[in-house]
């Protein structure tokens, strides 16, 4: 068994070692709603290797299972299937609030990020947890500010096809707000960049999942647009760590935890050749409504309060993800463990 357990000394060593036994900090019981997303997953595997108790809460909407299957025989981890829209009784010291259906496809998905905000803000409330909700860089809209600082407010169409996914998390974070100052609720509030990495879903239609999964498949590479609006992209292993340093802090945010690395789609569609198949095709199509034309965090916020910038550039991070998406696409269909 290579889980280290709280207490134990490989616990000690796995987070740095050399803790003062005073200091040992106490195994806690964390509830992750979408653990079993992508990014979720990812979460889990950190917690469950620090020592803590885990919960994940999850409808398997856009998750999988095999995500954190390799977690089921730990008597320290638990999955429940359960959709947060219905409320839900638990008892835990921190609830990281994932759950969502993320990706574009799914957008037609309010009810959500409301309703299911607002049962896990009741549900921290009554336990006294502490609650992080993971809101995104759409809450800049199409941002009339590059790159974006948390002070920005967003320029966001409400009736747009993307509102329900845009104005949801901007309503999520309002809710978490007004539980903070309404019920002195503990809340921290991440906005997440363009993230990518190994249990993305391969089907979801976000551009870097699309791009590899193209190129393995030896498709062309859908282009929207020109191809000349931007996205900055962020390495899964460097978003956990950030969000795990936030919920860790003393600062409530928002904090944008993303790479500040920018790329256009046609710049990515490069990289991906290169990483993947030189000679892959470029197709172009015409391009979704409301596409925001740039994006790029200013991360100086979390770089001062958290200590916290990520360290995994585009062309390291994707050979990653191709090897787990090599394995699914053409190998075994089940579990990653990537
Ligand atoms: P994902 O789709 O892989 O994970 C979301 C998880 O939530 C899935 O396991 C899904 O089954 C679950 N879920 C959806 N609706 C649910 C419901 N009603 N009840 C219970 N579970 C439900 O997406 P992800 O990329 O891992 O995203 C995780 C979080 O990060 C989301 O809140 C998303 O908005 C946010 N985010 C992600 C990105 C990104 O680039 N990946 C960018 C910005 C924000
Ligand atoms: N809730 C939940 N689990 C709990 C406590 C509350 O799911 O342990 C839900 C509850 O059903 C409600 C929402 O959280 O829909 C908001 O709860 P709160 O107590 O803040 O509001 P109220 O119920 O007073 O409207
Ligand atoms: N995009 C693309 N080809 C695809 C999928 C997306 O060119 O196959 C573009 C899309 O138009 C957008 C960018 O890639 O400009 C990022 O899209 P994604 O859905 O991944 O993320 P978001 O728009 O939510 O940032």
């Amino acid at each position: 068994n290579h889980l280290a357990v709280a207490g134990h000394p490989s616990f000690h060593e796995s987070v740095g070692g050399k803790v003062p036994l005073g200091l040992r900090r106490r195994a806690l019981r964390v509830l992750v709603t979408g653990g079993a997303g992508f990014v979720g997953s990812h979460l889990v595997d950190r917690l469950v290797e620090r020592g803590d108790s885990v919960i994940v809460v999850d409808n398997f909407f856009t998750g999988r299972k095999g995500n954190v299957a390799h977690h089921l025989q730990n008597p320290r981890f638990e999955v429940i299937r359960h959709d947060v829209v219905e409320p839900i009784l638990l008892e835990v010291d921190q609830i990281y609030h994932l759950a969502c259906p993320a990706s574009p496809v799914h957008y037609k998905w309010h009810k959500t990020n409301v309703v299911g905000t607002l049962n896990m803000l009741g549900l921290a409330k009554r336990i006294g947890a502490r609650f992080l909700l993971t809101s995104t860089s759409e809450v800049y809209g199409d941002p009339l500010q590059h790159p974006q600082v948390e002070t920005y407010w967003g320029n966001v169409n409400p009736i747009g096809v993307r509102s329900c996914y845009d104005e949801g998390k901007r309503t999520a974070e309002t809710l978490t707000m007004d539980y903070h100052r309404g019920a002195n609720l503990e809340v921290r509030i991440a906005r997440i960049f363009n993230t990518y990495g190994p249990r993305m879903c391969i089907d979801d239609g976000r551009v870097v999942s699309n791009f590899v999964a193209q190129a393995l498949r030896k498709e062309p590479l859908t282009v929207y647009g020109d191809g000349k609006q931007t996205r900055s992209f962020q390495y899964v292993s460097d978003l956990v760590e950030g969000l795990m340093k936030l919920m860790e802090g003393d600062h409530i945010g928002p904090f944008n935890l993303g790479n500040p690395g920018e790329f256009t789609m046609l710049e990515l569609a490069k990289v991906v050749q290169d990483t993947i198949d030189p000679d892959a095709r470029i197709e172009f199509r015409p391009n979704t409504a409301d596409d925001p034309h740039k994006r790029k965090p200013d991360i100086s916020r979390a770089k001062e309060l958290l200590g916290w910038e990520p360290k995994v550039p585009l062309r390291e991070g994707l050979p990653r993800m191709v090897t787990d998406f090599r394995k699914r696409i053409f190998g075994d269909q089940g579990e990653s463990t990537e």
